[in-house]
């Protein structure tokens, strides 16, 4: 897709891809300030252009520490742009280990994060519909941010609730009074939703497709079957507070002050987590601390800064929003407002020039901005052999294969849940070896994950377990 570029800003990767379209990590040349760019092609939208307006006009209200920023918005032609607060930290999702989750002190610490955005959203009267591990982003410090208001609504205004009546969401995180009732209060579903998240994040599964009575999983709950999974490996008290979120009447279900008074909510956080490997060491600087993803697939070792860990050395600014209008013409207003166009940019080629961010007075180099993800892995082969070798294992494990473009190919298949799955996978070359990245397009991502985690285990004789380091700018 052309993407029309703003003067010192560079289009340096493709941080994810949506229904409408894909997100863009916009980096400026001089300022080294990061923004994403959601782009939304309007002719794939067309059957609902409202949406897009409604998500960018609830996009505007909202300021808070735990919601993605919005800058602004800008039209072109068929095309939307949308400037968001770069999440350095990738999704939640990328924190899960499937079937394991993660430890227990994280999970309490996004859910309270999650839980503080979701206060400050229902306090404005807006539900955000669609609340799930993909849609909760992290910034470079860890700090969850809620994201995509893509099927967010107001609820209240000027003090009066109107009740819900439209299904949406995502089927294993709908409550269930969303699939039985024609009409529902909008609050309770968004807290059953992370009630949904809390499990994610503790046990690495979903509990059930869907809440309904044809669901055994969902009928099991419902007796208390917890020496099933996923609730047998969860502890008893984080446990006692998914009795009270996932509760089927949306009028016994437990409301947001009460969570927060709930004792393993409030229980004191664990102090003194370390950073992660390759940081300069030290106990964290904020309350929750850092966290690393569950499992590291790329041992980056470029001995100090790199992904955000040496945060010296990185500046993602991420200015306020009251900065940000106050300073007028400052430089994301410029890109906001699209001054000064010149070539499209082209990130495939972005991602892989080091001359392009490592021009004088910039101390940024593309590793950096490399979202960190754990689906991705280093080969031992050249580019072609990589090729090879993965189209073996996935053709031998069954899966649908398709080039979509050069140096990258669609893979499909269906979850265990009979859903269909699509992901996309690039090869990319990066200081003579080759990265491949796979990526979600479309499907549940816990699956997604668990099929990364297959394929990778196939080709485990041509994965580069080398160190990487960082090219000297
Ligand atoms: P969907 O079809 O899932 O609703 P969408 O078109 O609404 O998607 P988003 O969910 O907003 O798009 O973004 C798609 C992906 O892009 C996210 O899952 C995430 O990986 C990435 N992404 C979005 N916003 C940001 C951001 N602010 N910083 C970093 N990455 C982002």
């Amino acid at each position: 897709m052309a993407v029309p570029f703003v003067e010192d800003w560079d289009l340096v990767q493709t941080l994810g891809e949506g229904a409408y379209g894909e997100v863009q990590l916009a980096v400026n040349r001089r300022t080294e300030e990061a923004v994403a760019v959601k782009i939304v092609d309007m002719k794939r939208a067309a059957e609902c252009p409202e949406n897009i307006k409604k998500e960018i006009c609830i996009n505007k209200m909202l300021n808070h520490e735990n919601v993605v920023k919005f800058y602004g918005h800008r039209r072109e032609g068929a095309t939307q742009y949308l400037f968001l607060e770069y999440c350095s930290g990738g999704e939640l999702f990328d924190r899960i280990e499937p079937d394991i989750g993660m430890p227990e002190h994280e999970a309490q610490r996004f859910f309270q994060q999650l839980i503080a955005g979701v206060v400050y959203l229902h306090s404005m009267g807006i539900t955000h519909r669609d609340l799930k591990p993909e849609n909760l982003l992290l910034d470079e410090r860890d700090t969850l941010k809620i994201s995509d208001f893509g099927l967010a609504t107001v609820f209240r205004h000027q003090g009066r609730e109107r009740r819900l009546s439209r299904m949406c969401g995502t089927l294993p995180y709908v409550a269930p009074e969303l699939l039985r009732r024609p009409e529902f209060r909008a609050e309770p579903v968004d807290v059953w939703a992370c009630g949904v998240v809390l499990t994610a994040m503790l046990a690495g599964e979903l509990p059930w497709d869907q809440p309904s009575d044809t669901c055994q999983e969902y009928s099991d709950w419902k007796e208390h079957k917890t020496y099933l999974p996923p609730w047998k490996k969860i502890d008893s008290a984080p446990l006692a507070l998914l009795h009270k979120i996932l509760m089927e009447s949306p009028s016994a279900r437990i409301t947001i002050p009460d969570i927060k008074k709930d004792r393993w909510f409030s229980r004191p956080l664990k102090k003194g987590v370390k950073r992660a490997q390759g940081s300069s060491g030290g106990v964290c600087d904020s309350p929750g601390g850092f966290s690393k993803p569950v499992r590291s697939d790329m041992d980056f070792s470029p001995g100090k800064s790199v992904l955000g860990e040496d945060r010296a050395g990185y500046s993602t600014s991420q200015p306020e929003l009251g900065t940000l209008w106050d300073s007028g013409a400052n430089t994301i207003d410029r890109l906001v407002q699209g001054i000064s166009f010149s070539q499209p940019a082209r990130p495939e080629h972005m991602l892989l020039s080091s001359q392009l961010l490592g021009t004088p007075g910039s101390s940024q180099s593309p590793w950096q901005r490399l979202v960190k993800r754990m689906t991705r892995f280093f080969t031992k082969l050249d580019a072609e052999g990589s090729y090879r070798a993965l189209r073996e294992a996935c053709e031998k494990m069954g899966y649908g294969w398709k080039k979509s473009c050069t140096n990258q190919v669609t893979i499909s298949t269906t979850d265990r849940r009979n859903n269909q799955l699509l992901f996309k996978v690039s090869l990319v070359e990066m200081e003579s070896k080759i990265l491949v990245d796979f990526r979600l397009s479309k499907g549940d991502g816990l699956e997604f994950k668990r099929h990364f985690l297959k394929i990778k285990g196939k080709l485990s004789d041509i994965i580069s377990t080398q160190k990487v380091w960082l090219p000297a700018t």
